[in-house]
C-alpha cells in the first residue's frame, strides 16, 4: 500500500467532473474509465458528470492520489455547487466591494462539543457588559477578538439536522470542524468534511477535548491526513487548533487561526449593493408572529424593507440583534432576527428584498407559475418499484422516509398512519417505517441532503420538488414520490413493506390441456388422456383443474405419458396422460392449466 502511494501521480480533482475529462485527467480511454466505474457500481456515459467523492475511487484504484481542486481553482462550470449568495455576489459591482467580517459554521460528529465550544466562544468574547444579557438563541451570533467581528452560526447538532448543517457550511466562510480528540474522525466528521468540500469552503480542525486522559491528537491529525486534510504542522494546509471547550482553553488560537485564513481570503460585500443573504432559523413566536434569523451577505437590511424568501414574504416591523437589541439596519455578515414575515421560511432558503408587498406577491406568484407549469410537465417522477428497488436487495430493517406536506394537517394523520405500519411476517425480524424528518413545503435541497445521508425515501404529499432539489436527487439517485390521497400513500408504504419481508409466489402459466377420457390407472387411482391445447405440460410443474370456470383442484404432477412412454414435457397440439399427486376425480371437458411457481417481489 505504501510502496503504492509513492509510485502513485497526485491530481486535482474538482466538485464534479465528466467521464470525458476525468479520462484526460487520468491518460485513460473513457472505456476504461467507465468499465471501472462499472465495477464500482455506477452506471455512466462519457458526457455524464460524476463526483468528486467518485471519480476519487476511480483515480485511485487507477493508481493515482487525488485530492480536491483548490477553491481559486474551481472551474466556471462548476458554479452549481456554488450557492446563490455567492453567485449574488460575484454580479455586483467589484469595485464597490468591501471586506466584512467572516462567517463561521461549526460542524463535526455529535457529542464532539460543538455546542460546547460555541458557548465557551460566545462567553469569554462576547463584549464584556453585554455577555449578561444574552437570553436570545438566534442560531448565530457576533464576536470581536481583536477588534475584529466574526460572525457563528450556530447550527444545530442532532443527527437529524445533517442538511442544515450542510446548509451551514454553505452559508459560511469557514468550516470550524470540532473533532474530539478522545473519538477521532466519526461518520458525521466526514459527512461535514464532504458539506464543506461541496460548498468550497476551507476547514479549520478544532481538536477538542485535549483536556481528556485518553486524548490522542497525534492519531487524530493521521486520520485527518488519511482525509485529505494534511495537518500544517506536517506540511499540509489543514490548520489544527488543540482546545478545550470545557476548560475554555485553546479559544484565543481558534480565533487566532479564524482571523488568520479568513485574512488570507477574499471575504467581501458590497453594502451599497442588492440586499441578500440565508435564513439562518425560522419559527413562529406566540407574541411576535414569525420570527426569522436572516444572515445579511450584502447590502443594508433596514426596518420597513419587504422581505420575499422563497415563498414567505413581509414588511419587517421590527428587527433585533443576537442580543435581543432593537436595531434598525443590519450590514453584510450580520445576523438578525426579524419580525413580520407572512410564513415561516425553510432554514438555508435564499432571501433578497421586494419593492413593496404588493411586488412581493407578484414575485412570488411567477415563481409558483412556473414551479407549478415545471411539475405538470415532469408528471409522475419514478415508479415504485425503481422507489424501493434498493430496500429489496439488502438487508434493510427499516424504511426511512422523509415526508413533506403543503400543511401541517395532513402531516400528523399521516405519520401517526404510518408509525401504525408493521410488517406482517410472523416471527421474523420486524421491518418498520421511521420517518426521520417532516415538515410543510416544498422538498428542497436539504431534505434530498437528508435522504441521502439516511439513505431514506423522500415522499411529498401535495408537493414536490423544488428545482435544485429535483436535480440533485436525481444525480445522487434519491427517490422522490408524489401523492395527493393519504390512503394511497399508506397503501403503498404498505405493499412495499410486504415485499421487502417475503417476496411473493407467482404462478407463471405454461401450458393448457383439455381433459378428453379418464382412465383408470391401478386400483384407485385415474389418469386423465389429454391435447395440450397451448404452451406445454412439464413434469416437475403444478396443474390447476379448472371445472365450469372455477378450480377443482391444485397440485403436482404424478405422471406424465406420452403414448406409453414417461416423459419429462408434451407440447400443444400432442395428447398425453396426466396423473396426479391425490387427486383422480377428472371429468371429461376438465380443463388442466400448467403453471410453474416463480418467487418474486413485486408490489
Ligand atoms: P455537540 O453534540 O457536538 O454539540 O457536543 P456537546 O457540546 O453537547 O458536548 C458533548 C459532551 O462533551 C458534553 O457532555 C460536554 O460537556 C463534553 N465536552 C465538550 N467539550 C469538552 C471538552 O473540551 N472536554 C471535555 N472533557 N468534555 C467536553
Amino acid at each position: 500500500m505504501s510502496e503504492n502511494e509513492q509510485n502513485s501521480k497526485k491530481i486535482e480533482l474538482p466538485i464534479s467532473i465528466t467521464v470525458r475529462q476525468l479520462a484526460e485527467v487520468l491518460e485513460a480511454s473513457p472505456i476504461e474509465v467507465i468499465k471501472n466505474l462499472m465495477s464500482n457500481g455506477v452506471m455512466a456515459n462519457i458526457n455524464q458528470e460524476i463526483d468528486y467523492d467518485t471519480a476519487a475511487i476511480v483515480s485511485e484504484e487507477m493508481g493515482f492520489e487525488p485530492a480536491p481542486q483548490h477553491i481559486e481553482e474551481v472551474a466556471e462550470e462548476d458554479i452549481g455547487e456554488i450557492p446563490l449568495w455567492r453567485r449574488k455576489l460575484a454580479e455586483e459591482d467589484q469595485a464597490q466591494l468591501e471586506p466584512r467580517p467572516p462567517v463561521i459554521a461549526i460542524l463535526g460528529h455529535v457529542d464532539h462539543g460543538k455546542t460546547t465550544l460555541l458557548d465557551a466562544i460566545r462567553h469569554t468574547s462576547v463584549a464584556s457588559g453585554e455577555a449578561g444579557g444574552i437570553t436570545q438563541h438566534i442560531g448565530a451570533y457576533q464576536i470581536s477578538h481583536e477588534g475584529q467581528l466574526i460572525t457563528f452560526l450556530d447550527t444545530p447538532g442532532h443527527a437529524a439536522f445533517t442538511a442544515m448543517r450542510a446548509r451551514g457550511a454553505q452559508g459560511g466562510d469557514i468550516v470550524v470542524l470540532v473533532i474530539a480528540a478522545d473519538d477521532g474522525v466519526m461518520p458525521q466528521t466526514e459527512e461535514a468534511i464532504s458539506h464543506a468540500r461541496a460548498a468550497q469552503v476551507p476547514i479549520i480542525v478544532a481538536l477538542n477535548k485535549i483536556d481528556k486522559g485518553n486524548a490522542a491528537p497525534e492519531q487524530v491529525k493521521q486520520q485527518l491526513a488519511e482525509n485529505e486534510l494534511v495537518p500544517d504542522e506536517w506540511d499540509g494546509d489543514t490548520i489544527v487548533v488543540p482546545v478545550s471547550a470545557i476548560e475554555k482553553k485553546g479559544l484565543d488560537d481558534l480565533l487566532e487561526a479564524i482571523l488568520l485564513v479568513a485574512g488570507d481570503m477574499e471575504i467581501l460585500a458590497n453594502p451599497k449593493g442588492e440586499v441578500f443573504g440565508t435564513v439562518i432559523e425560522a419559527e413562529i413566536n406566540r407574541g411576535r408572529g414569525v420570527m426569522a434569523t436572516l444572515l445579511v451577505q450584502n447590502g443594508v437590511l433596514k426596518v420597513g424593507d419587504t422581505v420575499i424568501a422563497d415563498k414567505a414574504y413581509g414588511r419587517i416591523k421590527a428587527m433585533f440583534d443576537f442580543q435581543g437589541q432593537s436595531i434598525k439596519e443590519a450590514g453584510p455578515s450580520m445576523p438578525v432576527s426579524v419580525m413580520g414575515l407572512n410564513e415561516v421560511p425553510q432554514a438555508g432558503e435564499f432571501f433578497t428584498i421586494a419593492k413593496n408587498e404588493k411586488k412581493a406577491r407578484e414575485i412570488i406568484k411567477d415563481r409558483e407559475q412556473i414551479i407549478e407549469a415545471k411539475e405538470t410537465e415532469e408528471g409522475e417522477m419514478v415508479t415504485l418499484e425503481q422507489l424501493f428497488a434498493r430496500y429489496q436487495a439488502g438487508d434493510v430493517e427499516e424504511l426511512n422516509l422523509i415526508l413533506k406536506a403543503d400543511v401541517q394537517g395532513s402531516l400528523e394523520p399521516i405519520i401517526s398512519s404510518l408509525s401504525d405500519l408493521k410488517s406482517e411476517s410472523e416471527g421474523e425480524q420486524e421491518i418498520g417505517v421511521k420517518v426521520i424528518h417532516s415538515g410543510t413545503g416544498r422538498i428542497s435541497e436539504s431534505d434530498i441532503m437528508l435522504a441521502i445521508a439516511s439513505n431514506a425515501v423522500v415522499i411529498g404529499f401535495n408537493v414536490g420538488p423544488d428545482a435544485t432539489a429535483k436535480r440533485m436527487a436525481e444525480a445522487e439517485g434519491i427517490s422522490i414520490r408524489k401523492y395527493s390521497i393519504i390512503y394511497h400513500l399508506i397503501d403503498d408504504i404498505k405493499k412495499a413493506l410486504q415485499g421487502m419481508l417475503s417476496p411473493i409466489e407467482k404462478k407463471i402459466l405454461i401450458g393448457q390441456a383439455d381433459v378428453l377420457v379418464v382412465f383408470p390407472s391401478g386400483k384407485y387411482s385415474k389418469v386423465a388422456g389429454c391435447r395440450v391445447q397451448k404452451g406445454e405440460i412439464k413434469r416437475n410443474a403444478q396443474i390447476r383443474v379448472m371445472r365450469e370456470g372455477k378450480m377443482a383442484f391444485e397440485g403436482g404432477i404424478s405422471s406424465l405419458k406420452h403414448l406409453k412412454d414417461d416423459v419429462t414435457e408434451v407440447k400443444a397440439g400432442f395428447e398425453c396422460g396426466i396423473g396426479l399427486k391425490n387427486f383422480s376425480d377428472f371429468k371429461e371437458g376438465d380443463s388442466l392449466e400448467c403453471f410453474v411457481i416463480e418467487t418474486v417481489t413485486v408490489f
